[in-house]
């Protein structure tokens, strides 16, 4: 069984078959630089993240490509409002784009191109579109393309243009220079204090559609394997990027479209309104980066995702068992062992099971279930006596498929104490907990207990439980760790 995957055009699960064998041409749409990205973007740019990453994994040779929308009406309102120049708060926020997706672990794009960078392909595209009957110049310097000359629109989303059409001229707020409403903007004019070029239809600048015909064109072809971004994109973004390019080209499009599923902020739809908005940035000051990715991979990335505390220290508890079980794996590694026995069939089985899970339309909260089977057998592994047969080459066998799931969910990469400790860093920022006074009472519950005081000591230890903490002791001392809703 080789790769499928459910592509939105069809609404089926298709087999993947590239254009050429062997390579792959992906192009996700980007984020408009206008301020700080959210959660929604986390959502879609890790889900894509390991998409590149497991067709890379697999052999194939990826051309990722994701764009950035760096003029756009509000690009320009904000910087209005802030008394930037456009092009310097677009790439103060490309910069702070970078930062967020370093932090959360996605491997850069091939490519990344700016709309300001593509000016001349975008009017040359336009230009083609007109040519060919698919779109006019109006009046005022704007040029819209012709809905009427393209009957195939609709077909992404499953609208029907009859029903658009007859809903649209309802409106009263009708654009004289339009020929049909549902007509939409390829090149608009310029207004006083805009940035502007040069074109056949006076000074302005693109639409926002028209950027992704253009530079997907530019840097993949006119027809390529994989374009996705956010369900909200279907329409009519999608839809219209389609009408551009095939109204441009005669050719197919986009082979295989993708979308991902929405993020919800405690069941609601997130929102500046409702105040349940948070930026990539807030959601990192809370939670540990490999825990946020564990909490989006979990959900099938199709399927809408409910942001909330609990799923999230959920996420954060698996993830730091996955951890603790690599340390321990490596360890015991590390302590060796009587060698010449066999590993264990079930290691290769759940392998199995992962990559089956990752060619079903990139199903990855099953795979990371089969993960965690893993992570449970190697703890089990790990406990059994050093001398069982099979100990060590099942531990190693163990250890290549965690370093193998570790590149394509992009975590379980980095030393197990480091992340450990950043982890509990972030708990203790959460809930606002004082480091040094818990490790002053955890040395004093010590001494009580050397001191056989066993009543002090106990008193302490339930002081540090009232305040969430969690002591795990040893012949060595005690560790701590603070609990999490998830564990109440
Ligand atoms: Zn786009």
């Amino acid at each position: 069984m080789g790769l499928k995957i459910f592509n939105t055009l069809t609404g089926r699960k298709e087999d993947f078959v590239p254009l050429q064998e062997g390579k792959v041409g992906m192009y996700v749409c980007g984020v408009t630089v206008y301020d700080l990205s959210h959660i929604g973007h986390a959502r879609c740019y890790v889900a894509f993240d390991v998409v590149y990453r497991y067709l890379r994994g697999s052999g194939r040779s990826v051309r990722y490509v994701r764009n950035f929308t760096d003029v756009d009406d509000k690009i320009i309102n904000r910087a209005a409002q802030t008394g930037d120049a456009p092009v310097d708060l677009a790439t103060r926020n490309i910069e702070a784009f970078h930062r967020d997706m370093d932090s959360l672990g996605c491997l850069h794009p091939d490519v990344e191109p700016r709309v300001t960078d593509h000016i001349p392909e975008i009017i040359a595209l336009v230009e083609r579109i007109i040519g060919n009957g698919h779109a006019y110049a109006a009046p005022d310097g704007s040029v819209y393309f012709s809905i009427d000359s393209f009957p195939q629109y609709g077909q992404l989303s499953k609208r029907n243009l009859d029903d658009m059409v007859a809903g649209a001229s309802e409106r009263v707020d009708e654009d004289p220079n339009k020929r049909n409403p549902l007509d939409f903007v390829l090149w608009k004019p310029a207004k006083p204090g805009e940035p502007w070029w040069e074109s056949p239809w006076g000074r302005g600048r693109p639409g926002w559609h028209i950027e992704c015909s253009a530079m997907s064109a530019r840097h993949l072809g006119e027809t390529f394997d994989i374009h996705g971004g956010g369900k909200d994109l279907v329409f009519p973004h999608h839809e219209n990027e389609i009408a551009q390019s095939r109204a441009a080209s005669g050719k197919e499009f986009v082979r295989y479209w993708l979308h991902n599923g929405f993020v919800n902020v405690d069941q609601e739809k997130m929102s500046k309104s409702l105040g349940n908005f948070f930026t990539i940035r807030d959601v990192l000051a809370l939670y540990h980066p490999e825990a946020i990715r564990m909490f989006l991979l979990s959900t099938h990335y199709r399927s809408p995702i409910n942001y909330s505390a609990r799923n999230l220290d959920e996420a954060t508890g698996r993830i730091e068992y996955m951890i603790e079980t690599v340390g321990k794996v490596e360890a015991a590694l590390a302590d060796g062992g009587p060698e010449g026995g066999e590993a264990a069939a079930d290691v290769a089985r759940v392998r199995g099971a992962i990559g089956e899970a990752m060619d079903d339309d990139f199903n990855t909260a099953a795979a990371l279930g089969h993960l965690f089977e893993l992570c449970r057998a190697a703890n089990d592994w790990v406990a059994r006596k050093r001398k069982t047969p099979g100990r060590i080459e099942t531990l190693s066998a163990i250890r290549k498929v965690l370093a193998e799931a570790a590149g394509i969910f992009g975590i379980l990469e980095r030393p197990p104490a480091t992340v450990l400790s950043e982890i509990r860093d972030r708990d203790v920022a959460r809930l606002g907990l004082d480091v040094v006074d818990i490790e002053r009472v955890i040395a004093e519950r010590w001494a009580a207990r050397q001191a056989k005081d066993f009543a002090r000591a106990d008193a302490l230890r339930t002081e540090l439980s009232a305040r969430n903490i969690d002591l795990m002791d040893s012949p060595q001392g005690s560790t701590w760790r603070v609990r999490r809703q998830a564990q109440e």
